[in-house]
């Protein structure tokens, strides 16, 4: 008899986006009429910066001729992509990052929920709450968690380090010992950002309790303010206890083209249960080199030109144009009276919905009168509960109108 992985009967029944496109879909079937503007799922609108586009037909245009075809390429991705990572990413903030250090991928996505292969089952995981829920799922999947618990929605066994306003959005230290720390900063989905000492601070935990950092730097582009660190490895030491995780996603407009990165410094170390000292650079080599076979070409060309002049000063001023719209969300959201978080340094909009509501009534409220689609703050975890999300991945247009709705609408 055929038996299923169970951990997988634990995750709860529907995927927040999932639910959210159902209940537009029906909306739009019942008026037709009506002008739904989605400020919801984290998708960039803005095309491919015109560069990435030539590098993809130039690349293209070498697989079609025998003398520059290329077939299987590296695992970890090409020298030429995982230099300049190095050289741009890393070594303008001051930081060394060997290219062996860098592993190519088509996501961050991937990335995030794979590496959880190569750490052993009983380790204890913490998620900030809200969060993104790929972290928790992929854990629960894999067995790491207990039974999820109705009462407080939460699993059994993860540490959940609530981020709200009364914490001003600081995750606080766990009172009990964790091995996994998910960090996301700029966060998905508050929007807001951790200074350099609030992150060194996580860093000494993960130290002393020879525990390791997941840190998601997936919105790392969108950073403005000064202070604020770009890379966990800024902080001292990080390299021996952090995995970071970037992507071309948001950062190039890369969602469908499918790029991302993952840095495994090499010295960092897990431990077998007998308390040998084991290098995840190495583990996680060994995983991708069996279980990937590299990202195309073709895409790894188009990322690459993302770090010429050019597709700098074209990838910057596609950032600039969704911070202009995390500028119109905020202060138009502000001007009527909502409390606003994040939007600065993050291309997400975390406010407090009206008190008589909960994050899914204002969704539904909001989707009813005004025809705006968001994403109700309970969907990222329990501490989401009175928050609800907009994004500014919308077009220009739409992010003005949507603001202009809100203002005429009756709270
Ligand atoms: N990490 C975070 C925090 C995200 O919000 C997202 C996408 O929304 C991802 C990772 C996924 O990135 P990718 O498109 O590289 O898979």
């Amino acid at each position: 008899m055929i038996t299923i992985n169970e951990n997988y009967l634990k995750l709860q029944d529907s995927y927040l986006f999932s639910t959210i496109a159902k209940k537009v879909a029906k909306f739009q079937e019942e008026h037709p009429d009506k002008q739904i503007i989605k400020l919801g799922i984290g998708d960039v609108t803005l095309p491919i910066p015109e560069t990435c586009g030539d590098a993809i037909k130039k690349a293209t245009d070498e697989m079609l001729q025998k003398e520059t075809f290329r077939g299987y390429g590296p695992e970890q991705g090409y020298d030429f992509l995982r230099e300049k990572i190095a050289k741009y990413d890393y070594e303008t903030l001051g930081i060394n990052i060997d290219k062996n250090e860098i592993f190519v991928s088509d996501g961050a996505k991937c990335d995030t929920g794979n590496i959880g292969e190569i750490f052993g089952n009983d380790n204890i995981i913490a998620i900030t709450d809200p969060v993104y829920p790929v972290y928790l799922d992929t854990n629960v999947m894999a067995g790491r968690t207990g039974e999820y618990n109705k009462q407080n929605n939460q699993y059994e066994n993860v540490v959940y380090l609530a981020t709200n306003s009364e914490n001003n959005f600081i995750p606080e230290l766990p009172k009990k010992r964790v091995d996994m720390i998910y960090l996301c900063f700029p966060n998905n989905p508050t929007g807001t950002v951790l200074t350099k000492s609030e992150l060194a601070k996580w860093v000494k935990y993960a130290k002393e309790n020879k525990a390791i950092i997941l840190f998601d730097g997936a919105y790392e582009a969108f950073i403005t303010e000064e202070g604020i660190p770009h890379s966990i490895y800024e902080i001292e030491g990080a390299k021996e206890v952090a995995i970071e995780f970037r992507s071309f996603s948001k950062t190039a407009g890369f969602t469908g083209v499918r790029c991302a990165y993952t840095v495994v410094p090499k010295e960092l170390k897990a431990y077998t249960s007998g308390g040998k000292e084991v290098s995840l650079n190495s583990l996680w080599n060994r995983r991708q080199c069996t279980k990937f076979n590299g990202v195309p070409y073709i895409t790894q060309r188009a990322a690459e030109a993302i770090y010429s002049e050019k597709g700098q000063k074209q990838i910057k001023d596609n950032i600039r144009y969704y911070q202009e719209n995390a500028k119109i969300i905020r202060e138009g959201l502000e001007k009527e009276g909502y409390t606003v978080f994040g939007g600065k340094n993050a291309p997400y909009i975390w406010l407090k919905v009206p008190k008589k509501y909960t994050s899914w009534e204002f969704f539904d409220y909001l989707l009813e009168t005004v025809n705006i689609v968001g994403t109700p703050g309970t969907g990222f975890g329990p501490s989401g509960e009175g928050y609800f999300r907009l994004t500014a991945f919308g077009s220009r247009e739409n992010t003005i109108e949507a603001m202009e709705r809100i203002r005429n609408m009756k709270k």
